[in-house]
């Protein structure tokens, strides 16, 4: 394979959490892939910045492991991990007191690279770190911030967040990342609109039906049962992720496909979101696996928590009030413990004003499918006629927008979203990342759906593990005359 990667400028990436689970098991994983494609250089340093009490040579072991483990396909990478780890140094630092820092300042003295700081720890040290990064001298204008979600858990706390980081940093310097952002297909989507004259014009109330997105999780809620009973599915998932597709799929095109454009219109989207009436919403949670509850307890149990009225699955339906999308539904569902592990957006388009066919050629809708994983790619299903002899019968075949057959397997690089989001930091390009403003409008349309339910004491429907969430949501869809699209993977 011929490596298209261009290498980024020499830099200092300190990853504060750099023991963590995120840091081990996506991080420094991707670190690895893009050194090993060449897009590191030579005098790049990552620093581990957390609260073990370890040295180099520890980290250096512990990072090997975590490669072993969460590094996926290996091969060809021979020869190649002992020279990344050179790269690695670490140092044991307190957050929240003093300890450490000086020998942070000191490591990052004096060089003229670009400092990426990660902050891969826990929302509550966000400001801790920021602060003591001004006071050791490391908040200069060089230094770029990588933080992680939860991004608050309102608007009030998010903008008290993005006001304790304004206090050090400035906007351009912080990067607010949502790894859905850096997936390929959404990428692919934006050139697939923007980068054709075919869909735009159909892509409007007129022409399109309406639009579904779905994250689907077969998993559940694992060992993060008491940061998720405190959270629920609208707040881990829909207020983030998939309110940034919802936006990318339904913005208007920017003038450039650069960081503030896109982020504006991205921004006029949230802003144009209706808030959603309580018949709009169907809330629910996992029941235990039959036969099998030690293993795979219900949500209930699973949290510790009898009594939880936290959402493990939500389906609603929503608008855009702006001229192009007026009168188009937007359905969006995500749930733990479903049929399939799957992420798809669906864009449904009209029927044909008029069949000049026989009622019983069939009648077909074009429907472009949008899969983020597994099988990550975009297909646009056209009616044809069925080949053959018997007269005019129409079928719906896909063709693949992806063009997997068309491009040498050979010659495509993959490249995970938590990879691509590193190199864009280092290279300073924004256009993936949140704004502050974005955070803010977000949850000032999440806030009051989710004050709703508390006034209401609303309390989520239970569904089968392995199912497509509780019944209700398939009658969301099924009163409108519409269904959801099989959760499959
Ligand atoms: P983790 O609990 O596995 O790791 C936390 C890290 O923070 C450790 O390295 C620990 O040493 C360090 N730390 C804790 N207190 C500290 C202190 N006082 N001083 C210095 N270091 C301290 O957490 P994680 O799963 O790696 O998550 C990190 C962040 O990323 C969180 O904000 C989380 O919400 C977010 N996140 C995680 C994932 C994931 O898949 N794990 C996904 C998305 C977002």
């Amino acid at each position: 394979m011929v490596s298209r990667t261009i290498p980024v400028d020499p830099f200092d990436l300190v990853i504060f959490g750099g023991t963590g689970d995120l840091a081990r098991r996506k991080i420094l994983p991707g670190l690895f892939r893009r050194f090993c494609a060449g897009q590191m250089p030579p005098q790049a340093r990552i620093i581990g910045a957390a609260r073990s009490e370890l040295d180099k040579g520890g980290y250096r072991e512990m990072i090997r492991e975590a490669i072993a483990e969460f590094g996926g396909d290996l091969t060809g990478t021979e020869g190649r991990l002992d020279p990344f780890l050179d790269r690695l140094d670490y140092v044991a630092i307190d957050a929240r007191g003093e300890g450490g820092w000086s020998e942070l300042a000191e490591m990052m003295k004096g060089t003229e690279r670009i400092e990426a700081y990660y902050f891969s720890v826990a929302p509550a040290l966000f400001g801790d770190i920021a602060e003591r990064l001004q006071k050791w001298g490391m908040a200069d204008d060089r230094a770029r911030i990588v933080v992680e979600k939860p991004f608050g858990r309102d608007l009030e706390t998010a903008r008290a967040l993005n006001k304790t980081l304004a206090t050090y940093f400035n906007e351009d310097q912080i990067y607010r990342i949502d790894h859905y952002l850096g997936k390929e297909t959404v990428q692919n989507l934006m050139a697939v609109r923007f980068g054709n004259m075919l869909f735009e014009p159909l892509w409007n109330s007129q022409y399109v039906d309406h639009i579904q997105i779905t994250v689907a999780e077969t998993v559940g809620v694992g060992g993060r049962g008491e940061y998720y009973d405190k959270s629920g599915a609208m707040r881990d998932m829909v207020q983030n992720h998939l309110m940034q597709l919802l936006c990318l799929i339904a913005m208007e095109p920017p003038a450039r496909f650069s960081p503030d454009a896109v982020r504006d219109e991205k921004l006029k989207v949230i802003r144009a979101l209706e808030p959603v009436a309580s018949h709009h919403i169907v809330r629910g949670q996992y029941q235990a696996e039959p036969m099998n509850e030690a293993e795979n307890p219900g949500y209930r149990t699973a949290v510790e928590n009898p009594r939880s009225r936290t959402e493990s699955f939500i389906s609603m339906r929503t608008e855009i009030s702006n001229w192009r999308w007026a009168g188009t539904p937007f359905y969006l569902r995500t749930g733990k413990r479903m049929a399939a592990r799957s992420s798809e957006i669906t864009v449904v388009f009209k029927d044909t004003p008029h069949s000049i066919f026989e009622e019983d050629a069939g009648r077909h809708r074009n429907v472009l499918s949008i899969r983020l994983q597994p099988n990550e790619g975009i297909t646009l299903g056209v009616t044809i006629k069925e080949p053959g002899p018997g007269g005019m019968r129409l079928i719906d075949v896909p063709l693949d927008m992806t063009f997997a057959e068309a491009l040498d397997p050979e010659d495509i690089e993959q490249v995970d979203a938590y990879e691509r989001l590193i190199m864009d930091v280092i290279r300073g390009n924004q256009t993936l990342f949140m704004r502050g403003d974005e955070v803010e409008a977000a949850w000032a349309w999440t806030d009051p759906i989710i004050e709703g339910w508390e006034a209401r004491n609303d309390v989520p429907k239970p569904y089968d593990y392995g199912s497509n969430g509780p019944t209700d949501s398939e009658e969301l869809m099924r009163r409108e005359g519409r269904a959801w699209r099989e959760v499959s993977e």
